[in-house]
């Protein structure tokens, strides 16, 4: 049994990717589901077709059947915080899944805010009080769907993110667990016992009967039900993306950061064995939970988190707003034909600024235009705008651990940007680097799962699989930097509370 195989549950697609020992993808199928937007903010998902995807491109990854005996676990990562509540005995969601990007909840966070429960919440759990988390989200349907509160507290319904709901529906419901990566997106998980939080669940008007078990991110947690595959294959880690992601690019050692450059930017900071309480508005979240070869008996390693909305989207933006690419791919060229920004900047506060500002109210503003701007030098600065955004987060996190950061390593669809990557460097003043496997999620997912079964023997193992496609150093000097930051937060300044 030489293969892992992993199952990356996300957002807008299911995909299983067959990863041999040493970590190449050796296949993948993937299934787009639908998206559903009921009214205006809400986004929702039909859990049975998450499911019913996941086992179809699950079964074309298994054929031919032989595969099926090469699989030593599965593997599973998934999209975080989307919540599904379902039936015990019927093994049915009693409703869509309320997806992340959902905000139907808001006002009941600001009630919660108004009420003063931030700094509890965030001292509790490490995030902020925001509609995107789990909890509110559980309260809603336990509150909207006729009868649902009054049957969750007969114990007849259970809650679980994608990763119980997939580990339920693999095993035919003798499973209901998650991992403390999941857990810690719900605001009802206490970062520092490690365990569902009675205080919180009492603020949120959660039953406690309706939670999954949680267990460690690495490690056999159950196994397929033996109707789905022929054999029951154990089922060997669950871990949230962005996690998933820190772990595939081998960031096992505190100080070591990862930047997801995709719709949005995601930064992750390995911050070691304790959880550390950020003081410039980043979110503090599990990383995964593990045995250590040298820890007792299990080892929980924490991450600081921020999230930049517009990062690659910015790209998308420049395409499909103002049409002045093609592809995505082609802004690189137009952005490299100018040889700077002419002192233009972009703020794509499209949707409100995340960390380090978390501005709602802020909204998209280009500056800096004179009778010589073109759209060679837009497309420039909205590459700039997405690599500052992330030196932003960078340097919040540098503050807040404490951690001189000595390197970036970035994967994500924009990351195969040169010339963003260059800019990346400078902004930062530490290098840059790509991987060859820019598939970090699932590999991330399937080494937790490697671990656990003795496909790989320890994280030494694994780091010396990772390899380098470039490093890209930082040419700018440091007085330029400080002057271009300092550019940069004046233009920041002219976006902020637009909308208020
Ligand atoms: P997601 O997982 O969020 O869907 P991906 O990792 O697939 O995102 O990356 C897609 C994003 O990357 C898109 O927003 C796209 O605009 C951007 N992108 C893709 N190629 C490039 C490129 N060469 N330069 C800049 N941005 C790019």
């Amino acid at each position: 049994m030489t293969h892992i195989l992993a199952l990356d549950q996300g957002t807008t697609s299911s995909r299983a990717i067959l990863f041999n020992a040493q970590g190449q993808s050796v296949r993948t199928a993937q299934s787009e589901f639908k998206q559903i937007f009921p009214q205006p903010g809400w986004v929702e998902h039909d859990a049975l077709e998450i499911w019913q995807t996941q086992l179809r491109v699950l079964k074309d990854v298994l054929t031919p059947a032989a595969t099926t005996d090469s699989v030593a676990a599965i593997a599973i990562t998934n999209q975080r915080e989307t919540t599904v509540l379902w039936d015990r005995q019927t093994g049915l969601p009693l409703a869509n899944a309320i997806v992340w990007q959902d905000r139907r909840t808001v006002e009941h966070c600001n009630a919660l805010r108004q009420q003063g429960h931030q700094t509890f919440i965030q001292e509790k759990t490490g995030l902020v009080l925001d509609a995107y988390f789990s909890g509110t989200k559980l309260a809603w349907l336990l509150d909207n769907i006729p009868g649902a509160r009054t049957r969750a507290e007969r114990g007849e319904l259970a809650f679980g993110t994608v990763d119980s709901w997939l580990v339920w529906n693999l095993t035919k419901g003798q499973a209901h667990v998650t991992d403390p990566s999941n857990a810690s997106r719900t605001l009802l998980f206490n970062l520092h016992t490690l365990a569902w939080d009675d205080e919180l669940l009492a603020l949120l008007r959660i039953p406690r009967s309706v939670l999954p078990t949680v267990m460690p991110s690495s490690g056999i947690v159950a196994h397929t039900d033996p109707s789905l595959f022929g054999r029951a294959i154990p089922i060997a880690s669950m871990i949230g993306d962005q996690q998933a992601a820190t772990f595939g690019q081998a960031c096992f050692e505190p100080g070591m950061a990862k930047n997801t450059y995709g719709t949005g930017c995601f930064m992750l900071l390995n911050t070691g064995h304790q959880p550390v309480v950020s003081q410039n508005k980043l979110l503090t979240t599990v990383g995964w939970q593990r045995l250590e070869a040298s820890a007792q008996p299990l080892a929980t390693t924490y991450c600081l988190e921020a999230s930049v909305f517009m990062g690659g989207a910015t790209i998308q933006w420049l395409r499909d707003g103002l049409n002045i690419i093609s592809s995505a791919a082609e802004v690189e060229a137009l952005a490299a034909s100018v040889p700077d920004v002419a002192d233009t900047y972009l703020v794509p506060a499209f949707t409100g600024l995340g960390a380090p500002i978390w501005d709602g109210n802020a909204r998209g503003t280009l500056i800096g235009m004179t009778r010589g701007t073109t759209k060679a030098h837009i497309a420039r600065a909205a590459l700039e705008a997405i690599a500052l955004q992330v030196a932003d987060v960078f340097d919040a996190m540098a503050k807040d651990s404490g951690i001189a950061l000595a390197e970036l390593r970035v994967d994500g669809g924009a990351s195969k940007n040169d010339l963003l990557m260059q800019m990346q460097a400078d902004f930062l003043g530490v290098p840059v680097v790509r991987p060859n496997v820019t598939e970090t999620t699932a590999l991330g997912a399937a080494y937790l799962a490697g671990l656990a079964v003795g496909l790989w023997s320890s994280t030494k193992d694994i780091a010396t699989q990772w390899s380098v496609d470039r490093r890209f150093e930082p040419s700018m000097a440091s007085a330029d930097r400080d002057a271009k930051l300092a550019r940069w937060h004046q233009a920041l300044e002219r976006a902020k509370g637009w909308a208020s």
